[in-house]
């Protein structure tokens, strides 16, 4: 890797960037719960550890009350749902009932992200994309033993035959090698997606990347710049851990226009979040907060949103269900506040 070209590169790609995207903006994904019933489960996951821990997978799920309150805070602070996530093992049917009600509570259509399924049985109705995991293209067969690439592909072209837009997740700091960013590049043209994330490999305790060192700053602005300078409309979604968050104003110069992978409600209103918007803002106009309490508390109104709202059809039973569990999701909702405000308030 040459840096002094890697750097000329970012030059040109937020030009670019700058061109088909005026803002940036966080998102975060709406996870599921903690269990993924993958035989041969990714070798960097913290859900391959967990699993021997899990004796009941039900258990391991999240209540629709707890998810619905999460995606509501999510759209008052302007938080787009990168994707309703999941390990694998979740049937067609409740991913159609999640959907739906997460697309009702927000008003806009979502993307999916919960491993192969058959979207012809989900109301695409409330379907804006799907997104495969492909996670690296390096050494696959060892790292993902349970996620065939092919089948993923066979998904996505599916899905963006059915009229959905298309995404995948790609994770650096899996020995990953320059050459490979070649591979991606191709797969993209050859997928036609409109969309990817990148996340910086979080070595978890117990998987074989456990003390091992994630992708540096140069490589990850490296692989997005090259994204970004191939296709110049994609739509580019950079993770950073709370340990690396100024590696965000870097990532944005080569290309990003979108930041996740944060522990939201860990860290709202603190001085990580304070700090996260303003690598953001240092370099770019931003759209949301990751520090605004009144606007969480929905006393106040987030200004400029990348939310537009849609209109949404869902069955009479998906609207039955919210309706009933109206009073839990509040509960849920206030706890989550009052999470966020005792923290915000300890300086944590
Ligand atoms: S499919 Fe996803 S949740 Fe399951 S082991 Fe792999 S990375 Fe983890």
């Amino acid at each position: 890797m040459n840096p002094e070209e890697v750097l000329e590169n970012c030059i040109k790609a937020f030009k670019i960037t700058n061109k088909y995207f005026p803002y940036v903006s966080f998102e975060r994904a709406l996870f599921l719960g903690w269990y993924c019933n993958l035989k041969e489960p990714c070798k960097f996951c913290y859900m391959s550890v967990l699993k021997e821990r899990i004796k009941e997978p039900k258990k391991a799920k999240r209540s629709l009350a707890s998810i619905l309150a999460e995606a509501i805070l999510m759209k008052r602070i302007g938080w787009k749902l990168e994707f309703i996530s999941g390990g694998y093992g979740y049937s067609e049917e409740e991913i159609n009932r999640i959907a739906e009600a997460v697309a009702y509570v927000q008003r806009c259509k979502q993307y999916l992200n919960v491993g192969v399924v058959d979207v012809e049985n989900i109301n695409l109705d409330v379907i804006e994309g799907v997104v495969g995991a492909v996670e690296t293209l390096r050494e696959r067969e060892k790292l993902c033993p349970g996620k065939s690439l092919e089948k993923i592909k066979e998904n996505l072209i599916k899905a963006k035959d059915l009229g959905l837009k298309t995404g995948i997740t790609i994770i650096l700091g899996l020995n990953e090698r320059e050459e490979d960013i070649e591979k991606l590049l191709n797969l993209i043209e050859e997928l036609e997606l409109d969309r990817i994330t990148f996340y910086s490999l979080n070595p978890q305790k117990g998987t074989i990347f456990e003390n091992k060192p994630s992708v540096t700053t140069i490589e990850y602005m490296n692989w997005v710049s090259s994204v970004r300078l191939a296709f110049p409309k994609i739509k580019i979604i950079t993770g950073v851990w709370t340990d690396k968050i100024s590696m965000i104003s870097p990532l944005i110069l080569a290309g990003s226009n979108v930041i996740t992978k944060f522990p939201l409600f860990s860290i709202y209103g603190t001085k990580y979040a304070h700090w996260v918007e303003k690598e953001v803002r240092k370099v770019k106009e931003l759209y949301g907060t990751f520090t605004d309490l009144d606007i969480l508390k929905g006393l106040k109104k987030l200004e400029k949103t990348p939310y537009v709202d849609e209109d949404i059809k869902v069955s009479d039973k998906t609207v039955e269900l919210v309706e009933s569990i109206k009073s839990e999701i509040s509960k849920k909702i206030n706890d989550y506040i009052n999470k966020v405000e005792k923290r915000a308030k300890n300086g944590e």
